[in-house]
């Protein structure tokens, strides 16, 4: 099946009790089982069923086997935000004394979760995207990871994930990449290395802001050993389900952070046209990034589908169908940026990103408020830098409301 096709069909239940074409919500905390030894068999993993939600739910469950088969993955474990994945992938394999390898063009909640770590121990190094030698470099014997945004919110670079991967596994090590940005429709990272696959799906996945959720999803090509992650030794008996296994009897339940089976639905409804949203939306940001670099020479625009971008060349080489949908413009000063967004009357001023409708943000002061200033010039954020996520308007009528804005703040239009 094509993507469109498998968004629709693939990991569907079409055996479901009553013939709906989704599977419903199943809203319960707990499931009644008909004997005291079914719920025991459950409990200890001997026999199939559902036992509690925090556990297990179907509508979940039905949800991460969809979200596996479009990554290509063994297994997929949704969470209760994109943040919970991030956090369930990195400390289910770390401890005390391990360090991360990461690109330093990160999500601002994400530096701030590496920041919470180091209260455990773990540390991070930054290093520059794309930096070979640099992140070479930086590898020691107590790595145990490298990780990547394959689009950075909201510096717009392009991760080489496959050259990363090489480095990777070369020293022993997997790739953990957060595919939020850019998505499956522009890439499947499992296919080019990667490890795991995060997706917070309060993005594109959901594509309409109404449910915060996350999921992660395993390549199983890793060969994990007890000598470089101990935390696994009682899972290496699993051989690639080891780290799914240790996920799933452990911080996943133990920390609770699970999605909840409303959003599993709302998101199962959402990932079905996430095909035709991401075309639509890379169409658009497309067209708007060059409308604006045209007509507006005193503004940078940055957008890896524009040929002036430093990541354009990387961008051509592992996105298929797009450059993502995310557009970002400095406009000379953080009060020409504030003025910018209060003049606009389309996009919505809101935090978020993959919404249908285009939203824009101001990152230094809201995203990326608790990075230090070197973090922010380290992950393209600037103070006169505004983040456009484009939506499925229609392009003339997002260009017009930008031509207006910039039009009452006095910025010249060709
Ligand atoms: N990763 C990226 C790239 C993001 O942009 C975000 C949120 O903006 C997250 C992770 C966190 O996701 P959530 O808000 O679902 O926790």
């Amino acid at each position: 099946m094509n993507f469109n096709t498998a968004l629709l069909h693939d990991g569907v239940d079409k055996n479901e009790k009553y013939g709906s074409t989704l599977t419903p919500i199943y809203q319960t905390s707990a499931f009644y089982r008909q004997s005291a030894e079914e719920l025991a068999g459950i409990f200890s993993n001997k026999t199939p069923g559902y036992c509690y939600t925090r556990v297990a739910n179907p509508t979940i469950a039905n949800f991460e086997n969809r979200i596996n088969r479009l990554e290509g993955g063994i297994g997929s474990v949704a969470t209760a935000s994109g943040m919970a994945a991030i956090f369930n992938a990195l400390t289910n394999i770390l401890q005390s004394g391990d360090e991360i390898v990461s690109s330093a063009s990160l999500y601002g909640g994400t530096i701030d979760l590496f920041r919470d770590l180091e209260a455990f121990g773990i540390k991070t190094n930054y290093v520059e995207n794309n930096n070979f030698e640099q992140i070479e470099a930086s590898i020691n014997d107590n790595t145990k990871l490298i990780f990547a945004e394959t689009i950075g919110n909201p510096c717009l670079d392009v991760t080489d994930v496959d050259r990363l991967a090489e480095i990777a596994h070369a020293h022993g090590i997997p790739l953990i990449i957060d595919n939020t940005v850019a998505t499956a429709f522009l890439i499947k990272v499992l296919e080019h290395g990667a490890d795991i696959v995060i997706n917070s799906t309060s993005k594109y996945i959901n594509g309409s802001s109404n449910a915060i959720g996350g999921i992660l999803t395993d390549g199983g090509k890793f060969k994990w050993t007890a000598e470089k992650y101990p935390v696994l030794k009682d899972y290496i008996k699993f051989g690639p389900f080891a780290y799914l296994a240790r996920l799933r009897a452990g911080l996943q339940r133990n920390a609770g952070a699970v999605m909840a089976p409303q959003t599993a639905y709302l998101n199962s409804i959402g990932l079905e046209t996430l095909g035709l949203r991401m075309e639509r939306q890379c169409f658009n940001a497309a067209s708007l990034a060059e409308y604006l670099e045209e007509k507006y020479p005193s503004v940078k625009v940055n957008y890896p589908g524009l040929k002036s971008s430093r990541w354009h060349k990387t961008g051509e080489k592992i996105l298929k169908g797009g450059y993502g949908a995310i557009v970002t413009i400095r406009v000379g000063s953080r009060e020409k940026a504030f003025e910018l967004l209060n003049c606009l009357e389309i996009a919505y001023r809101l935090s978020n990103i993959g919404d249908t409708k285009t939203l824009v943000l101001h990152p230094s002061s809201t995203i990326s408020l608790h990075s230090t200033e070197k973090q922010k010039e380290d992950a393209g954020v600037f103070e006169d830098l505004i983040r456009i996520s484009v939506g499925i308007e229609d392009i003339e009528d997002l260009k017009n409301d930008f031509d207006r804005a910039f039009e009452k703040i006095g910025i010249k239009r060709l």
